[in-house]
């Protein structure tokens, strides 16, 4: 079956998405940990949480994902947004140990002019001040489109930020589908190569997660404006064969389109009819 669900808002607590999640035909979710902008995250509600659990085992929903602010900077000019960016982390880890086993999406941030190699020392630095042994949720560095100084527009930087962390069994990667086309790879006409050089460079052991968008734009445009399916350059059937590969299809797909609730009901409804569930069956 496809593990498919879009990104809700967190403002109404755990169960509040699971519901949401559940009648729009989801089986998982994306939300993000705070405001997206702020800093301040509300105080965990644990009666909500554990209705939530039970509420996800009963429904079952799969593996959520939850989402950093995309305002962090891990690796800032500033040791001070720097720090922000590790407390904030530090405390999004710790609070999700409510929830084990799910992951945790970040983008690595934007060296602002220092440079791709400070950039990827200051990200892993972070990371290795954050990670426990003991923790229970994996950190995905999320592919990013390039803009500006992004960290994280190739397979090989996210992989040298991977290489110098200690902890490596509690890290992956989330690829968002929008990102990768507009900072160059064509997922539309060579999607099998795309998967090969991922894992010949990264290894598809450590995709852990698929942001599923169209973008607006052009093949590298390094823009990041995400589409809805269909609507965009990469369109419907090669979202299509991204999600029936047999090196993605049994991976959690995350919407992140530029829609309503009711614009997720349908696109999730297209995908699902659009998985084809043939050679997965077991014949035993
Ligand atoms: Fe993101
Ligand atoms: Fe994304
Ligand atoms: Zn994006």
């Amino acid at each position: 079956m496809l593990t498919i669900g879009c990104h809700l808002s967190s403002s109404k607590g755990y169960l509040a998405m699971g519901k949401e999640a559940v009648n729009i035909n989801a089986n998982t979710f994306q939300f993000f940990t705070r405001n997206p902008r702020g800093s301040k995250a509300k105080d965990l509600n644990l009666k909500d949480i554990k209705s939530y659990l039970d509420y996800a085992r009963e429904h079952r929903i799969e593996k959520i994902l939850a989402h950093a602010p995309y305002t962090l900077n891990a690796c800032s000019a500033q040791p001070s947004v720097r720090e922000f960016a590790r407390l904030t982390m530090a405390d999004d880890l710790s609070r999700m140990e409510h929830t084990p086993g799910n992951c945790y999406n970040f983008h690595p941030g934007s060296h602002v002019g220092q440079g791709i190699e400070k950039g990827i020392c200051q990200i892993s630095e972070i990371l290795n001040e954050i990670l426990t042994p003991e923790q229970h949720t994996t950190v995905l560095l999320e592919t990013m489109a390039g803009k500006g100084s992004e960290v994280g527009r190739t397979f090989e930087e996210l992989k040298s930020i991977l290489d110098q962390v200690v902890l490596k069994e509690h890290m992956g990667v989330c690829l968002d589908t929008c990102h990768v086309w507009d900072s160059g790879y064509d997922i539309v006409n060579h999607l099998d190569e795309v998967i090969t050089q991922f894992d010949n460079i990264i290894g598809l052991k450590k995709l852990k997660a698929i942001h599923l968008n169209d973008s607006l734009n052009p093949l590298g445009a390094h823009k990041d404006r995400h589409a809805c399916i269909g609507e965009g350059h990469i369109g419907s059937e090669a979202l299509l064969r991204v999600v029936n590969h047999p090196a993605l299809r049994e991976l959690p797909f995350y919407l992140e389109t530029p829609n309503d609730l009711n614009g997720y009901a349908k696109e999730i409804q297209f995908l699902r009819n659009g998985y084809s569930d043939s050679n997965v069956k077991n014949p035993a």
